[in-house]
């Protein structure tokens, strides 16, 4: 008979082990955080990344419970790196719970903020240095990598800088620049996000968090450095004001996944660019957006979590977004169940897509040899 001791140490090492010896899959969960945002990616290794931590204010427990959720799911003791995209209240707001619930190891950011905003100048000054101060800390620059054993994580975006070289095998002309109108400037934290590409043999995905439009442009323009990806996480929540046809058309993503709220994301204009882009299979949704209407929807089979207030019919035509800043009422909470979206690829590049809310899921087998 084993000793007390070594029989809990076992009880407690085995299912973690075990874990990490049958995975094989690069799992990517897309948690709900009601229009924020928080995507965690765990490599056959058991190597994690989370990207943001979703929202503060009420919802920090909320929020960190869900997250937990996911890493809890995937076996997770620790978080190896934390991206936080922008300082953005949807993106950070709860870091310091989740960094209270399990280990982080090191926080990647873009730097300094460049948007005044009494809770992020708070946040920034007071509470995330002392966890990193316990951690490591990481700045990063467009090109750098984050380590990960079987997933090269290259960083496309970071502080208002874009890659100046192709990824490996990107690089071509886009013909779609030459239709490509610029908005206004973006001066604020969106425009900063830190945005990454994944690769994983031969699957790859790519996640901009709320980079806006015209840096977007810089990242496709004149030649498309990102090349095609499998996986798109629709950039900022599916809002028009990023997401331009000419970076979406060019990634050409076969399965799309948007961080939507109900209200927050998925407007007519964002939908019709993502359903024109050639090659896409499927678009997954976080929830069905009022924005969207039926009109613009996809089947309630790809959306994860529907909406707050039962209706007895979906609306066919798309409600307005609020306009920003207006003081609009806040949508109704949605403190219930929710669920993920679940993608789990492998190093041949076919993937499954897993909706958590009805247990839904498709399988999109590896492509040929050759690239569009
Ligand atoms: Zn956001
Ligand atoms: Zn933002």
């Amino acid at each position: 008979m084993m000793p007390r001791t070594v029989c809990l140490l076992v009880n407690v090492l085995l299912p973690v082990a075990l874990a990490a010896q049958t995975r094989t899959t690069l799992d990517i969960y897309v948690v709900d955080v009601e229009g924020g945002n928080a995507t965690l990616f765990v490599a056959p290794s058991g190597e994690s990344l989370l990207i943001d931590t979703g929202n503060g204010g009420q919802a920090v427990a909320r929020d960190a419970d869900r997250i937990m959720a996911a890493a809890t799911d995937a076996g997770l003791l620790r978080i190896d790196h934390l991206i936080t995209t922008h300082y953005h209240g949807d993106h950070f707001g709860a870091l310091a719970e989740l960094a209270g619930r399990i280990p982080i190891d090191n926080f990647i950011d873009h730097g300094s903020s460049v948007q005044p905003n009494a809770a992020a100048d708070a946040f920034l000054e007071n509470v995330y240095p002392e966890l990193h101060a316990r951690s490591n800390h990481t700045v990063v620059e467009p090109g750098d990598g984050v380590a990960m054993q079987g997933v090269d994580i290259r960083i496309v975006a970071s502080a208002g800088r874009s890659i100046r070289d192709a990824l490996p095998g990107a690089g071509r002309a886009n013909p779609l620049c030459a239709a490509h109108q610029s908005k206004d400037e973006d001066p604020g934290e969106n425009a900063q996000s830190v945005g990454s590409h994944f690769t994983f043999g031969r699957f790859r995905a790519l996640h901009l968090g709320d980079l806006t439009w015209n840096k977007e442009f810089e990242l496709v323009c004149p030649n498309n450095l990102l090349g095609s990806v499998d996986l798109f996480i629709v950039t900022h929540h599916g809002q028009p004001t990023s997401n331009p046809p000419v970076l979406v058309h060019a990634v050409a993503p076969r399965v799309a996944v948007m961080n939507n709220g109900t209200r927050k994301g998925g407007q007519p204009d964002a939908m019709k660019v993502l359903f024109s882009s050639p090659g896409l299979e499927d678009l997954w949704q976080l929830h069905f957006s009022l924005l969207s209407g039926q009109e613009y929807t996809v089947p309630g089979l790809f959306i994860a979590n529907t909406t707050d207030e039962s209706a007895s019919s979906i609306p066919v035509e798309p409600i307005a977004a609020p306009a920003p800043g207006t003081g609009a009422a806040p949508p109704p909470a949605h403190n219930g169940p929710a669920f993920w979206i679940k993608v789990s690829a492998r190093d041949d590049g076919a993937f499954t897509v897993s909706n958590a809310r009805n247990g839904f899921s498709k399988a999109y087998a590896a492509r040929g040899a050759a690239r569009p």
